[in-house]
């Protein structure tokens, strides 16, 4: 079997600072993998060197084996597709936004949409919950409902991976959820890979199959593993610099991170001494 991404010792900088160094890691179809990591430790730089925004100093990454330099844009698109934080405001409906997903499948001279085109967009507005939102202006729905149409527009795509970048950051815990059962169950029923940068680490440890917690310090990955190898008090006092308890969830039994204010940490020390 195929890993559906590789990652081959890959190093990037901007400038003269280096925000990637010796990156390796690869994904299984049907995983669910995040990236964690501080601000500024180069997630969003690498979901951009993954989609070809930006060019790696050093390495390689493979796509169901295939080097991605040697790839067109278009050819990429048929394997990948990237949800990034929000979505830039288009005038346009919702179906004329998700049908975008078709754009790497049209032929040679194409210039519409087929009927199967249509039924693909449609059935992922279905899955989504969007598909009442078809007509509206996607500039006049919820924060919420515009990163589910986001999302419908990459499945659209029928990617073998679906990256996503924070889609979670900018909502309620309702809407939080529902976005991370539904990619979860799509990971399940369409055997995607999902590789989702979260900032939330207790939605991460309840999602994911697998952390790559990226180390912000000297760009490299602290540690690649299940949950509860990478979710560690030690860790995140290395990593985030902040001191956590680590308990299980009492109903998932996944690490579940609880922070420790100074106050509570004086109160704790008083009561130990
Ligand atoms: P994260 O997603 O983990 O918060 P980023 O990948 O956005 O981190 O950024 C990593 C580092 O690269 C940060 O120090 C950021 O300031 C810097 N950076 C991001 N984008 C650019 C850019 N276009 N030009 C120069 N530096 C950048």
């Amino acid at each position: 079997m195929s890993h559906t991404l590789t990652i081959e010792n890959l190093s990037f900088r901007y400038h003269k600072e280096i925000i990637l160094k010796d990156i390796s890691f690869s994904t299984d179809p049907g995983e669910f993998i995040s990236i964690i990591g501080p601000n500024g430790s180069g997630k969003t730089t690498l979901i951009k060197i993954i989609s070809k925004i930006n060019k790696p100093e050093k390495g390689k990454i493979y796509i169901k084996g295939n080097n991605i330099q040697t790839m067109s844009n278009r050819q990429l698109a048929r394997h990948i597709a990237v949800v990034m934080q929000s979505v830039e405001p288009v005038s346009m409906s919702v179906e004329e936004y998700v049908l975008l997903g078709r754009l790497p499948f049209f032929k040679k001279y194409q210039f519409f949409e087929t009927a199967r085109d249509i039924k693909l967009a449609h059935k992922y507005m279905e899955l989504t919950g969007i598909l009442k939102l078809k007509d509206a202006s996607i500039n006049k729905i919820s924060g919420g409902e515009r990163q589910l149409a986001a999302i419908a527009r990459a499945l659209t795509q029928e990617p073998k991976l679906l990256i996503l970048d924070e889609p979670t950051s900018h909502l309620d815990i309702t809407h939080q959820i529902q976005i991370l059962e539904l990619i979860s169950s799509l990971k399940k029923t369409l055997c995607l890979t999902v590789l989702i940068v979260l900032h939330d680490l207790n939605l991460a440890a309840e999602y994911s199959d697998r952390l790559v917690l990226l180390n912000g310090k000297n760009g490299k990955i602290y540690q690649t593993g299940t949950c509860e190898q990478v979710l560690s008090e030690k860790s995140i006092q290395e990593v985030y610099n902040t001191k956590v308890r680590i308990q299980k969830n009492p109903v998932s039994k996944r690490p579940c991170i609880f922070l420790i204010t100074q106050n509570a940490l004086n109160k704790e020390e008083n009561i130990i001494v």
